[in-house]
């Protein structure tokens, strides 16, 4: 029978919830436990494909499609597990289908109530998860703050989960902060007391509590926090802020959470084997030499609107066992100030996805530049749009090559809506999502990093190269070296008189792991760490006698 573990936050929000459920996911697999995970949303959209990267972050893609949260990207990652549409739950999906079967006549006679009938609904997306990836423990995370509004039909429905299932079936951990007030340079435990109440209130109570801090945590506040919200004591687990996000199983680990939950789930576990963490940890945390990677886009105000394009480039660069300075580029800040202000210091150009006109010509810009001064690019989807456009305007000699996605009326539409996608008037989910395959043209980059002739990658777009300009791109060098197997779609394309100028259609950044880096981003990084840029300086072999 699956077992599950809730996890809700209190105090304050971007607390680190979803890499304390990712952790949580590692350290049990460690024990050769399945799992699988969950992330319920409050918000009433049905989905974050329709929300802007200001309001939401990054949109992560599972592999069948579903536009998601990028809490799934950091379980992927730290879970190495590919999940699917079921593992986002938001408000707006659970009403949606209660009203269908209010419409369909399933509840006839009925009033149609948040409880039971919403809640009904919510748990049926657990049951329904726990059984197709038959996982032992199913961690499922509760979006939000305990309070939210929102929030409160799936606290009630993880509520009455524990009478469902059975009591030793269901594990309540709730994760808060504990502020620091520097005039009196003590830890303040009262706001993770309110929170606790808060969800007693609702009739849970927790089993065990993660102390979020950014200073030590004493055992006198362990003491305090394990009276006055009724928890053993070693059930109130401290997590100091750590230097990378990957330390942070470690560090549960060390404080005893593993077996906690063990014991308290009853699970039947194999002894912990952290070893590769502890690897990569060390790795990570060691001094290497950074790599200069310009990201040009238009959201860099907000960093967790690229988690996983920023997640890969770290992936690659330990790889090469070098550290990424990421030089974060607002694409309208080129328009205005010039490539060379900018990028001058870049030993690599990443343009990464988006929508809309704002800050386009900014990004051709920095095509432009990288193609001039043979500096490695790495185009993601949009990223691809541009390098296209900034090519069709040399090649063809012209300003006007653009997407139509920008420039209906332009006479060189190199980039264009996908034919199935030019009746579509819904907005969400109605992209080219989830994984297509990719048949690779050998002698290609692209080939040669990924080292086989056919991938499955995940896409989110409605526009795409336009065929009708091929053949003219392609004699002034361009060279399309991934390609649908029907032939039909550009998936990669590159440049024939480049070091590396490589784009894709689809978003490898979803699909890269800790020690398993893209290849694309593996290879992008290769050739940009031995680029010398102005003002760099090769490193010297240091010698004692010197
Ligand atoms: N706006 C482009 C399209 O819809 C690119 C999308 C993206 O970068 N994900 O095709």
């Amino acid at each position: 029978m699956t077992k599950y573990i809730f996890i809700t936050g209190g105090v304050v929000s971007s607390v680190g919830k979803g890499i304390t459920v990712a952790s949580i996911g590692t350290i049990l697999k460690s024990r050769q436990i399945t799992v699988s995970v969950q992330k319920l949303d409050p918000y009433l959209n049905v989905d974050p494909g329709t929300m802007s990267p200001y309001q939401h972050g990054e949109v992560f893609v599972t592999q069948d499609g579903a536009e998601t949260d990028l809490d799934l990207g950091n379980y992927e990652r730290f879970i190495d597990v590919n999940l699917t549409a079921d593992s986002n739950v938001t408000s707006g999906q659970i009403y949606s289908a209660v009203i269908a079967k209010e419409r369909r006549g399933d509840f006839l006679g009925g009033t149609i109530q948040v409880v039971p009938h919403v809640t009904t609904e919510i748990k049926e997306r657990f049951k329904k998860l726990a059984q197709k990836s038959q996982a032992e423990v199913v961690i499922i995370e509760v979006g939000g703050t305990v309070g939210d509004i929102e929030g409160q039909p799936f606290l009630e429905a993880i509520r009455q989960m524990r009478n469902d299932v059975g009591r030793d079936n269901v594990l309540y951990v709730h994760v808060t902060l504990l502020p620091y007030l520097t005039s009196t340079q003590e830890l303040k435990t009262k706001p993770t007391q309110h929170s606790v109440n808060e969800l007693r209130r609702i009739g849970i109570q927790p089993d065990i509590i993660i102390c979020r801090s950014d200073y030590p945590i004493s055992e006198g506040i362990r003491d305090k926090i394990s009276l006055f919200c009724d928890v053993d004591r070693q059930a109130v687990i401290p997590l100091p802020t750590v230097s990378t996000i990957y330390e942070v199983p470690l560090v549960l680990e060390e404080e005893g959470l593993g077996q906690l939950v063990v014991d308290k789930l009853s699970l039947k576990a194999q002894p912990t084997d952290l070893s590769q963490w502890q690897e990569l940890v060390t790795c990570l945390k060691a001094p290497r030499e950074p790599v200069n990677i310009a990201l040009v886009g238009k959201y860099v105000e907000l960093k967790d609107a690229y988690f996983s394009v920023r997640e890969a480039l770290y992936h690659a660069a330990l790889y090469h066992n070098r550290d990424i300075n990421l030089i974060w580029v607002a694409s309208e800040a080129v328009e205005r100030d010039g490539s060379d202000a900018l990028l001058r210091s870049a030993q690599g150009i990443i343009v990464p996805g988006g929508f809309g006109v704002r800050g386009i010509e900014g990004m051709i810009k920095a095509a432009s530049y990288a193609r001039n001064n043979e500096i490695p690019y790495l185009g993601l989807c949009l990223g691809m749009h541009v390098m296209v456009i900034e090519f069709a305007r040399y090649a063809l000699g012209s300003t006007e090559p653009n997407s139509t996605e920008f420039d209906a009326s332009t006479p060189y539409p190199v980039i264009d809506l996908l034919p199935e996608q030019k009746n579509i008037e819904n907005k969400g989910g109605t992209m080219r999502l989830g994984n297509y395959p990719c048949q690779l043209v050998q002698g290609s980059h692209a080939a040669s990093a990924f080292g086989q002739s056919l991938v499955y990658e995940r896409h989110r777009h409605r526009f795409e190269f336009n065929n009708q300009f091929r053949t003219r791109l392609g004699e002034a060098g361009m060279v399309y070296s991934g390609l649908s197997p029907d032939s039909r779609l550009v998936e990669v394309c590159e440049l024939a008189n480049h070091p590396w100028m490589v784009s894709c259609q689809f978003h490898p950044e979803f699909s890269s792991r800790p020690g398993r880096p893209h290849p694309l981003f593996r290879d992008f990084i290769g050739r940009a760490k031995d680029i010398l840029r102005e003002g760099a300086q090769p490193p010297l072999p240091l010698s004692p006698n010197l």
